[in-house]
């Protein structure tokens, strides 16, 4: 019986549903392919280095399962409508008898692996699927009305609730196949890739494992107390490794599970805190599943659809690039770029600020960090924008509008992470740097601020309320 493993963003030996599925047997043969989906990534709008890094991770999978004995064909492809295509002729010649694999929640991915499945009923063809991307499987936590929730608190009473009662240690790698007698290694890998090396984000399994053991050990205690500053570099940085599913969420909780004392709740307040975190992570993706709009950029709240986002070219430009004349905001663009990664404090600043004082749709926000960020992912992604923009389901209040000034003051005390990004700045005093003076600005070369700071508010303000008594 020929096994085939489908990998997708899951590409990891560790912790793989579908794979340990697929080698339960030492009798089979188990072969394995993965999809370059150029092109398809490109419409999606991510990046060439987030692609670049899924490719190498892809590269980096080969070789690890090669040590299994498992071959692993990386084809490329324009589209996921070929990958359907180049399965079932692959499936048909190789008479691979079952097809195991691990779900992805977004539209088109849906709408694929429902198109693969019927061809492979069709053909007598086992199809087994998995949930490795969150805990729990999307849909399966609801209020007592059936319904899904959209909040996250009482989400995450019944998600600990369920999880608690449950909760499995990660699957082991599966064992080296004794024999595989399988033809698979024969196809020659369709591809053209050729990668190159990222310094920041490396792209294999013993890395992403150090990541989160190192955070584990050092930095997770004071979690609680750090994670909003950005100078402090406090928090895990495994979201990258979660969304090319180098890690599993799994392995991240059951590892500060077992460091709070087996508990997912009710221990560290730091470990607390960062599970807590987690949690808003399977929140966005269950809502991405029960509201699938949301996979089209439709706001959650269909009233804020009425904003009249300005059409502002010269503004969002002026914030991709760092040039708004707000010193935390430049800082934080300037990390984006630079690293492919933004702290989670500054999302929300610079996310809140391009939606409330430029008043510039988030969707045109929500597709820059998409194609700038190395973990991006859409549903964190789209959860974070609707939150910061106030559309979403949770999200902040339309009324509660970060003043950039004041956060940078008090997230950033001494300018640390400003003069990290901004080194013009670093001849100012530290108090000086959240919001130069016209001398002080010119001085440094540094540009005047794009917008008056009350004058926006005030703007952002009225449009929501109009909004809503449009509604
Ligand atoms: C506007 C905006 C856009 C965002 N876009 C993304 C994105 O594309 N991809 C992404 O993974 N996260 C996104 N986030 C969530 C969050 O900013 C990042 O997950 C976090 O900064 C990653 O750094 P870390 O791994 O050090 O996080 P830690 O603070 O160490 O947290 C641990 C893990 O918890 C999860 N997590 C933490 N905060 C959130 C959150 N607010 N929402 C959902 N999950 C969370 C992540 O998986 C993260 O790796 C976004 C947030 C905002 C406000």
């Amino acid at each position: 019986m020929t096994r085939l493993v489908w990998f997708r963003t899951d590409l990891r030996i560790h912790d793989n549903p579908a794979l340990t599925h697929a080698c339960r047997d030492q009798d089979d043969d188990v072969c394995a392919i993965v999809f370059n989906t150029l092109k398809q990534w490109q419409q999606h709008g991510l990046g060439p280095r987030k692609i670049n890094l899924m490719q190498a991770a892809m590269m980096e999978l080969k070789q690890q399962l090669a040590q299994l004995n498992i071959p692993l064909a990386i084809v490329t492809v324009d589209n996921f409508a070929d990958c359907v295509s180049y399965l079932q002729q692959c499936m048909g010649s190789q008479r691979v008898s079952e097809l195991a694999f691990n779900l992805e929640y977004e539209v088109n991915e849906r709408k694929r692996d429902i198109v693969v499945g019927r061809w492979c009923q069709d053909h007598d063809i086992i199809v087994n699927k998995f949930h490795d991307q969150c805990l729990l499987p999307p849909g399966s936590v609801k209020t007592q009305q059936d319904e899904p929730y959209r909040v996250f608190t009482p989400f995450k009473k019944a998600w600990l609730n369920i999880v608690n009662n449950q909760f499995a240690a990660p699957l082991p790698a599966p064992a080296v196949r004794q024999h595989n007698e399988t033809a698979f290694h024969l196809l020659q890998d369709h591809t053209d890739i050729t990668t190159q090396a990222d310094d920041l984000w490396p792209t294999d399994e013993d890395s992403a494992h150090n990541q989160l053991n190192t955070f584990l050990d050092d930095d997770v205690l004071r979690y609680h107390e750090q994670r909003d500053l950005p100078d402090a570099d406090a928090t895990s940085r495994v979201s990258y490794y979660l969304s090319t599913g180098l890690l599993s969420p799994r392995q991240c909780l059951y590892s500060a599970w077992l460091k709070n004392a087996c508990l997912l709740n009710g221990g560290e307040n730091g470990i607390d805190t960062w599970i807590n975190e987690l949690i808003w992570r399977e929140f966005y993706r269950h809502l991405l599943v029960a509201y699938p709009s949301l996979c089209k950029h439709k706001a959650f709240k269909p009233h804020t659809e009425h904003v009249p986002w300005r059409n502002c070219e010269k503004d969002f430009n002026a914030w991709c690039e760092g040039k708004t004349g707000y010193p935390i905001i430049d800082a934080a663009m300037q990390q984006l770029r630079q690293q492919g990664w933004m702290h989670n404090r500054l999302r929300m600043i610079t996310a809140m600020f391009l939606t409330k004082h430029l008043l510039i749709d988030w969707r045109m926000g929500e597709a820059f960090f998409n194609e700038y960020l190395v973990d991006a992912d859409l549903a964190s992604n789209n959860g974070g924008w609707q939150w910061s923009a106030s559309t979403g389901a949770d999200g902040a209040p339309y009324f509660r509008i970060f003043n950039p000034t004041t956060q940078s003051e008090r997230f950033d005390k001494d300018g640390y992470f400003l003069i990290r990004y901004l080194p013009e700045l670093t001849r100012l005093p530290s108090k000086s740097r959240h919001a130069p003076s016209a001398a002080e600005r010119k001085l440094c070369g540094y540009p005047a601020p794009i917008v008056d700071h009350k004058m926006a508010r005030q703007r952002a303000l009225d449009a929501f309320k109009n909004t809503l008594e449009v509604a």
